[in-house]
Protein backbone atom coordinates (compact mmCIF):
# COMPACT_ATOMS: atom_id res chain seq x y z
CA UNK A 1 0.00 0.00 0.00
CA UNK A 2 1.29 3.63 -0.61
CA UNK A 3 2.03 5.81 2.23
CA UNK A 4 -0.42 8.40 3.23
CA UNK A 5 0.20 11.99 4.44
CA UNK A 6 -1.63 14.15 5.98
CA UNK A 7 -2.00 17.51 3.57
CA UNK A 8 -2.87 19.97 6.01
CA UNK A 9 0.20 19.83 8.65
CA UNK A 10 2.63 17.00 6.85
CA UNK A 11 2.35 14.16 9.70
CA UNK A 12 2.48 10.01 8.26
CA UNK A 13 -1.24 8.46 8.68
CA UNK A 14 -2.08 5.02 8.93
CA UNK A 15 -4.82 4.31 5.92
CA UNK A 16 -7.15 3.22 8.87
CA UNK A 17 -6.93 6.79 10.52
CA UNK A 18 -9.81 8.62 11.14
CA UNK A 19 -8.39 11.77 12.61
CA UNK A 20 -4.91 13.27 12.12
CA UNK A 21 -2.44 12.57 15.37
CA UNK A 22 -0.94 15.75 14.34
CA UNK A 23 -3.16 18.20 13.91
CA UNK A 24 -6.14 16.69 14.60
CA UNK A 25 -8.19 17.26 11.37
CA UNK A 26 -10.78 14.55 10.51
CA UNK A 27 -9.38 12.61 7.76
CA UNK A 28 -11.68 10.65 5.31
CA UNK A 29 -10.66 8.78 2.66
CA UNK A 30 -11.11 9.07 -1.46
CA UNK A 31 -11.61 6.32 -3.27
CA UNK A 32 -11.24 7.94 -6.55
CA UNK A 33 -7.97 9.61 -5.26
CA UNK A 34 -6.50 6.62 -3.13
CA UNK A 35 -6.20 9.54 -1.16
CA UNK A 36 -6.99 9.72 2.51
CA UNK A 37 -7.22 13.39 3.46
CA UNK A 38 -7.60 15.69 6.15
CA UNK A 39 -11.36 17.41 6.03
CA UNK A 40 -12.94 20.69 6.68
CA UNK A 41 -16.61 20.60 8.42
CA UNK A 42 -19.74 22.17 6.74
CA UNK A 43 -23.37 22.47 8.22
CA UNK A 44 -25.24 19.62 8.66
CA UNK A 45 -22.52 17.04 8.48
CA UNK A 46 -20.80 17.71 5.48
CA UNK A 47 -17.01 18.34 5.01
CA UNK A 48 -15.09 19.57 2.27
CA UNK A 49 -11.39 18.48 1.61
CA UNK A 50 -9.12 21.16 2.92
CA UNK A 51 -7.32 22.73 0.26
CA UNK A 52 -9.29 21.83 -2.25
CA UNK A 53 -12.36 22.43 -4.21
CA UNK A 54 -15.83 23.35 -2.86
CA UNK A 55 -17.09 19.88 -3.62
CA UNK A 56 -19.08 18.29 -0.37
CA UNK A 57 -18.72 14.99 0.94
CA UNK A 58 -20.12 13.11 4.03
CA UNK A 59 -18.39 10.21 5.72
CA UNK A 60 -19.81 6.36 4.72
CA UNK A 61 -22.78 5.46 6.96
CA UNK A 62 -20.44 2.83 8.58
CA UNK A 63 -18.52 5.37 10.07
CA UNK A 64 -21.02 5.51 13.23
CA UNK A 65 -19.30 2.07 14.06
CA UNK A 66 -16.36 3.25 13.34
CA UNK A 67 -15.84 0.74 10.74
CA UNK A 68 -15.24 2.76 7.61
CA UNK A 69 -13.30 6.26 6.60
CA UNK A 70 -14.35 6.63 3.80
CA UNK A 71 -16.29 9.10 2.04
CA UNK A 72 -18.90 9.53 -0.03
CA UNK A 73 -20.07 12.63 -2.24
CA UNK A 74 -23.45 14.45 -0.76
CA UNK A 75 -25.50 14.21 -3.47
CA UNK A 76 -28.74 13.69 -3.97
CA UNK A 77 -29.66 9.95 -4.80
CA UNK A 78 -25.88 8.64 -3.77
CA UNK A 79 -25.34 5.97 -1.73
CA UNK A 80 -24.99 6.46 2.15
CA UNK A 81 -22.43 3.60 2.14
CA UNK A 82 -18.83 4.07 0.54
CA UNK A 83 -18.10 2.18 -2.42
CA UNK A 84 -16.29 -0.89 0.09
CA UNK A 85 -19.32 -0.71 2.32
CA UNK A 86 -21.85 -1.19 -1.00
CA UNK A 87 -20.37 -4.52 -1.48
CA UNK A 88 -21.87 -6.03 1.92
CA UNK A 89 -25.12 -7.79 1.64
CA UNK A 90 -24.92 -8.67 5.16
CA UNK A 91 -23.00 -7.60 8.32
CA UNK A 92 -23.10 -8.93 12.11
CA UNK A 93 -26.41 -8.65 14.40
CA UNK A 94 -24.27 -5.60 16.36
CA UNK A 95 -26.69 -6.08 19.11
CA UNK A 96 -23.79 -8.29 20.34
CA UNK A 97 -20.69 -6.15 21.50
CA UNK A 98 -18.24 -9.52 20.29
CA UNK A 99 -19.60 -9.39 16.95
CA UNK A 100 -19.35 -5.70 16.37
CA UNK A 101 -15.48 -6.43 17.64
CA UNK A 102 -15.11 -9.22 14.93
CA UNK A 103 -16.93 -6.80 12.18
CA UNK A 104 -14.41 -4.15 12.64
CA UNK A 105 -11.32 -6.57 12.58
CA UNK A 106 -13.16 -7.69 8.62
CA UNK A 107 -13.92 -4.40 7.72
CA UNK A 108 -10.88 -3.37 7.73
CA UNK A 109 -8.90 -6.19 5.90
CA UNK A 110 -11.63 -5.68 3.39
CA UNK A 111 -11.21 -2.45 3.34
CA UNK A 112 -7.54 -2.95 2.82
CA UNK A 113 -8.66 -5.22 -0.41
CA UNK A 114 -10.72 -2.77 -2.11
CA UNK A 115 -7.67 -0.52 -2.46
CA UNK A 116 -5.56 -3.30 -4.12
CA UNK A 117 -8.40 -4.11 -6.17
CA UNK A 118 -8.76 -0.31 -7.16
CA UNK A 119 -4.89 -0.17 -7.72
CA UNK A 120 -4.80 -3.23 -9.74
CA UNK A 121 -7.56 -1.76 -12.00
CA UNK A 122 -9.33 -5.36 -11.78
CA UNK A 123 -13.38 -4.84 -12.55
CA UNK A 124 -15.33 -4.26 -9.47
CA UNK A 125 -19.29 -3.95 -9.26
CA UNK A 126 -21.79 -4.46 -6.51
CA UNK A 127 -24.11 -7.59 -6.78
CA UNK A 128 -26.40 -4.90 -6.23
CA UNK A 129 -25.66 -2.67 -9.57
CA UNK A 130 -24.74 -5.91 -11.71
CA UNK A 131 -26.67 -9.15 -10.17
CA UNK A 132 -24.78 -11.70 -12.68
CA UNK A 133 -21.08 -10.71 -12.45
CA UNK A 134 -21.34 -7.91 -9.65
CA UNK A 135 -19.90 -9.13 -5.84
CA UNK A 136 -21.19 -8.87 -2.62
CA UNK A 137 -19.92 -9.72 1.11
CA UNK A 138 -22.01 -11.68 3.58
CA UNK A 139 -20.62 -11.60 7.19
CA UNK A 140 -21.83 -14.19 9.31
CA UNK A 141 -21.66 -15.76 12.64
CA UNK A 142 -22.25 -19.61 12.99
CA UNK A 143 -26.19 -20.22 13.64
CA UNK A 144 -27.66 -22.93 15.80
CA UNK A 145 -28.14 -25.46 13.17
CA UNK A 146 -25.08 -25.51 10.98
CA UNK A 147 -21.74 -23.71 11.15
CA UNK A 148 -20.87 -21.10 8.25
CA UNK A 149 -18.78 -21.72 5.71
CA UNK A 150 -16.04 -19.24 4.34
CA UNK A 151 -16.01 -19.50 0.48
CA UNK A 152 -16.85 -18.30 -2.80
CA UNK A 153 -20.12 -18.88 -4.60
CA UNK A 154 -21.06 -16.39 -8.34
CA UNK A 155 -19.90 -13.08 -6.59
CA UNK A 156 -21.07 -13.59 -3.39
CA UNK A 157 -18.03 -14.03 -0.53
CA UNK A 158 -19.12 -15.37 2.88
CA UNK A 159 -16.80 -15.07 5.77
CA UNK A 160 -17.11 -16.50 9.28
CA UNK A 161 -16.61 -13.98 11.33
CA UNK A 162 -15.29 -16.06 14.21
CA UNK A 163 -11.67 -16.17 11.82
CA UNK A 164 -11.57 -12.44 13.15
CA UNK A 165 -10.95 -13.75 16.42
CA UNK A 166 -7.16 -14.58 17.06
CA UNK A 167 -7.48 -17.49 19.73
CA UNK A 168 -10.44 -19.06 17.20
CA UNK A 169 -8.15 -18.45 14.23
CA UNK A 170 -5.18 -19.57 15.87
CA UNK A 171 -6.58 -22.70 16.95
CA UNK A 172 -7.87 -23.27 13.46
CA UNK A 173 -4.56 -22.63 11.71
CA UNK A 174 -2.56 -24.94 13.78
CA UNK A 175 -5.28 -27.89 13.68
CA UNK A 176 -5.15 -27.18 10.07
CA UNK A 177 -1.52 -27.01 9.89
CA UNK A 178 -1.00 -24.04 7.74
CA UNK A 179 2.16 -21.97 8.55
CA UNK A 180 -0.22 -18.73 7.93
CA UNK A 181 -3.68 -17.84 8.26
CA UNK A 182 -5.23 -14.27 8.18
CA UNK A 183 -8.27 -12.70 7.47
CA UNK A 184 -6.49 -10.33 5.14
CA UNK A 185 -5.53 -13.42 3.27
CA UNK A 186 -9.12 -14.99 3.81
CA UNK A 187 -10.22 -12.21 1.21
CA UNK A 188 -7.49 -12.25 -0.98
CA UNK A 189 -8.07 -16.00 -1.44
CA UNK A 190 -12.16 -15.65 -1.96
CA UNK A 191 -11.50 -12.58 -4.28
CA UNK A 192 -9.28 -14.87 -6.26
CA UNK A 193 -11.84 -17.30 -6.72
CA UNK A 194 -14.31 -14.27 -7.78
CA UNK A 195 -11.49 -13.32 -10.61
CA UNK A 196 -11.12 -16.33 -11.78
CA UNK A 197 -14.77 -16.67 -12.96
CA UNK A 198 -14.41 -12.80 -14.25
CA UNK A 199 -11.03 -12.92 -16.18
CA UNK A 200 -10.09 -17.01 -16.76
CA UNK A 201 -13.62 -18.77 -16.87
CA UNK A 202 -14.96 -18.66 -20.97
CA UNK A 203 -11.37 -16.37 -21.91
CA UNK A 204 -9.06 -16.99 -24.43
CA UNK A 205 -6.86 -17.12 -21.01
CA UNK A 206 -8.93 -20.59 -20.53
CA UNK A 207 -6.44 -23.01 -21.82
CA UNK A 208 -3.26 -21.40 -20.33
CA UNK A 209 -4.81 -21.74 -17.00
CA UNK A 210 -5.27 -25.63 -17.25
CA UNK A 211 -1.61 -26.08 -18.62
CA UNK A 212 -0.39 -24.72 -15.28
CA UNK A 213 -3.24 -25.03 -12.97
CA UNK A 214 -4.87 -28.44 -14.02
CA UNK A 215 -7.94 -28.93 -15.90
CA UNK A 216 -10.83 -27.56 -13.39
CA UNK A 217 -13.68 -29.74 -15.44
CA UNK A 218 -12.55 -32.82 -12.77
CA UNK A 219 -15.39 -32.80 -9.78
CA UNK A 220 -14.79 -29.93 -7.38
CA UNK A 221 -16.84 -32.19 -4.69
CA UNK A 222 -15.09 -35.57 -4.96
CA UNK A 223 -12.03 -33.54 -5.05
CA UNK A 224 -11.79 -31.45 -1.94
CA UNK A 225 -13.30 -35.09 -0.03
CA UNK A 226 -10.37 -36.46 -1.56
CA UNK A 227 -7.92 -34.06 0.17
CA UNK A 228 -9.83 -34.28 3.42
CA UNK A 229 -9.15 -37.85 3.53
CA UNK A 230 -5.90 -38.31 1.64
CA UNK A 231 -3.86 -34.92 2.21
CA UNK A 232 -1.61 -33.48 -0.71
CA UNK A 233 0.22 -35.94 -2.21
CA UNK A 234 3.98 -36.51 -1.53
CA UNK A 235 6.31 -33.85 -2.87
CA UNK A 236 3.68 -31.51 -3.47
CA UNK A 237 5.78 -28.46 -2.27
CA UNK A 238 7.52 -28.46 -5.38
CA UNK A 239 4.96 -27.08 -7.41
CA UNK A 240 1.92 -25.41 -5.08
CA UNK A 241 2.18 -22.76 -2.88
CA UNK A 242 -0.03 -24.07 0.05
CA UNK A 243 -1.18 -27.87 0.77
CA UNK A 244 -4.58 -26.45 0.01
CA UNK A 245 -3.88 -25.44 -3.26
CA UNK A 246 -3.52 -29.20 -4.53
CA UNK A 247 -7.41 -29.40 -3.73
CA UNK A 248 -8.84 -28.86 -7.01
CA UNK A 249 -7.30 -26.46 -9.37
CA UNK A 250 -9.48 -23.99 -8.38
CA UNK A 251 -8.25 -23.38 -4.83
CA UNK A 252 -4.97 -23.63 -6.50
CA UNK A 253 -5.70 -20.47 -8.48
CA UNK A 254 -7.13 -18.55 -5.68
CA UNK A 255 -4.06 -19.59 -2.99
CA UNK A 256 -1.42 -18.44 -5.30
CA UNK A 257 -3.70 -15.59 -6.50
CA UNK A 258 -3.51 -14.76 -2.83
CA UNK A 259 0.04 -15.24 -2.66
CA UNK A 260 0.20 -12.33 -6.20
CA UNK A 261 -1.80 -10.02 -3.93
CA UNK A 262 0.51 -10.15 -0.87
CA UNK A 263 3.50 -9.77 -2.61
CA UNK A 264 1.86 -6.52 -4.77
CA UNK A 265 1.10 -4.81 -1.99
CA UNK A 266 3.72 -5.73 0.21
CA UNK A 267 6.26 -4.52 -2.26
CA UNK A 268 3.99 -1.39 -2.77
CA UNK A 269 4.47 -0.31 0.96
CA UNK A 270 8.19 -1.22 0.39
CA UNK A 271 8.44 1.07 -2.49
CA UNK A 272 6.45 4.09 -1.21
CA UNK A 273 8.67 4.13 1.99
CA UNK A 274 11.93 4.06 -0.49
CA UNK A 275 13.22 0.42 1.04
CA UNK A 276 15.90 -1.39 -0.80
CA UNK A 277 17.57 -4.36 0.58
CA UNK A 278 20.96 -4.53 -1.41
CA UNK A 279 18.79 -4.86 -4.66
CA UNK A 280 20.04 -1.72 -6.19
CA UNK A 281 21.34 -3.51 -9.56
CA UNK A 282 17.77 -4.94 -9.87
CA UNK A 283 16.48 -1.54 -9.50
CA UNK A 284 19.00 -0.56 -12.32
CA UNK A 285 17.46 -3.09 -14.49
CA UNK A 286 13.96 -1.94 -14.60
CA UNK A 287 14.95 1.62 -15.78
CA UNK A 288 12.96 2.30 -18.81
CA UNK A 289 9.95 0.73 -17.47
CA UNK A 290 8.52 4.11 -15.85
CA UNK A 291 9.49 6.96 -13.07
CA UNK A 292 8.28 5.13 -10.55
CA UNK A 293 10.97 2.15 -11.23
CA UNK A 294 9.99 -0.28 -8.45
CA UNK A 295 6.39 0.66 -8.25
CA UNK A 296 4.93 -3.15 -8.63
CA UNK A 297 1.97 -2.11 -10.88
CA UNK A 298 4.27 -1.38 -13.72
CA UNK A 299 6.59 -4.08 -14.81
CA UNK A 300 5.56 -6.14 -17.63
CA UNK A 301 7.90 -8.30 -16.45
CA UNK A 302 6.92 -10.51 -13.41
CA UNK A 303 10.70 -11.97 -12.38
CA UNK A 304 11.61 -8.18 -11.98
CA UNK A 305 9.00 -8.41 -8.86
CA UNK A 306 10.32 -11.78 -7.80
CA UNK A 307 13.97 -10.26 -7.35
CA UNK A 308 12.70 -7.42 -5.15
CA UNK A 309 10.86 -9.53 -3.15
CA UNK A 310 13.29 -12.28 -2.50
CA UNK A 311 15.48 -10.16 -0.58
CA UNK A 312 12.48 -8.37 1.03
CA UNK A 313 10.66 -10.85 2.78
CA UNK A 314 13.85 -12.40 3.98
CA UNK A 315 14.89 -9.14 5.60
CA UNK A 316 11.44 -8.68 6.88
CA UNK A 317 11.40 -12.52 8.23
CA UNK A 318 14.37 -11.21 9.81
CA UNK A 319 13.22 -8.16 11.24
CA UNK A 320 10.20 -10.04 12.72
CA UNK A 321 12.23 -12.95 14.46
CA UNK A 322 14.54 -9.78 15.97
CA UNK A 323 10.98 -8.98 17.59
CA UNK A 324 10.59 -12.33 18.71
CA UNK A 325 7.06 -12.69 16.27
CA UNK A 326 6.98 -15.58 13.58
CA UNK A 327 7.89 -15.22 10.06
CA UNK A 328 6.40 -12.06 8.33
CA UNK A 329 6.33 -14.47 4.96
CA UNK A 330 7.01 -18.11 6.07
CA UNK A 331 6.71 -19.54 2.52
CA UNK A 332 9.67 -20.46 0.15
CA UNK A 333 8.39 -20.26 -3.52
CA UNK A 334 9.37 -23.20 -6.00
CA UNK A 335 9.70 -22.72 -9.54
CA UNK A 336 6.54 -24.55 -10.33
CA UNK A 337 4.73 -21.76 -8.33
CA UNK A 338 6.88 -19.10 -9.84
CA UNK A 339 5.52 -20.18 -13.01
CA UNK A 340 1.45 -19.95 -12.29
CA UNK A 341 2.50 -16.67 -10.53
CA UNK A 342 3.99 -15.20 -13.38
CA UNK A 343 0.84 -15.93 -15.40
CA UNK A 344 -1.53 -14.64 -12.72
CA UNK A 345 0.88 -11.36 -13.72
CA UNK A 346 0.22 -11.70 -16.83
CA UNK A 347 -3.60 -11.74 -16.91
CA UNK A 348 -3.94 -8.90 -14.37
CA UNK A 349 -1.28 -6.78 -16.52
CA UNK A 350 -2.86 -7.24 -19.63
CA UNK A 351 -6.14 -6.37 -17.68
CA UNK A 352 -5.23 -3.34 -16.77
CA UNK A 353 -4.17 -2.20 -19.72
CA UNK A 354 -6.75 -3.26 -21.85
CA UNK A 355 -8.65 -1.19 -19.22
CA UNK A 356 -6.43 1.78 -19.69
CA UNK A 357 -6.82 1.87 -24.16
ZN1 LIG B 1 -2.49 16.77 10.09
ZN1 LIG C 1 -17.71 2.54 4.06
Amino acid sequence: MKLFKCTHCGEPIYFENNRCPQCEYPLGFLAGQLELLPLVANDAGTFQIYGQDETRYRYCANQQYGVCNWLVEDKSGHSRYCEACQLNRTIPNLSKPAYLQRWKVIETAKHRLIYALRRMKLPLVSKSVDPDNGLSFDFLADGMQRPVRTGHLRGLITINIVEADDIEREMTRQKMDEPYRTVLGHFRHEIGHYYWDRLIRNTDWIDAYRERFGDERQSYKEALKRHYREGPPAGWNLSYISAYATAHPWEDWAETWAHYLHILDTLETAHAFGLSVKIQSVVDSLSGVGDEKTDPYDPEDFKALMDLWGPLSFAMNNLNRSMGHADLYPFVIPPGVMEKLSFIHQVCYQTRRNGAD
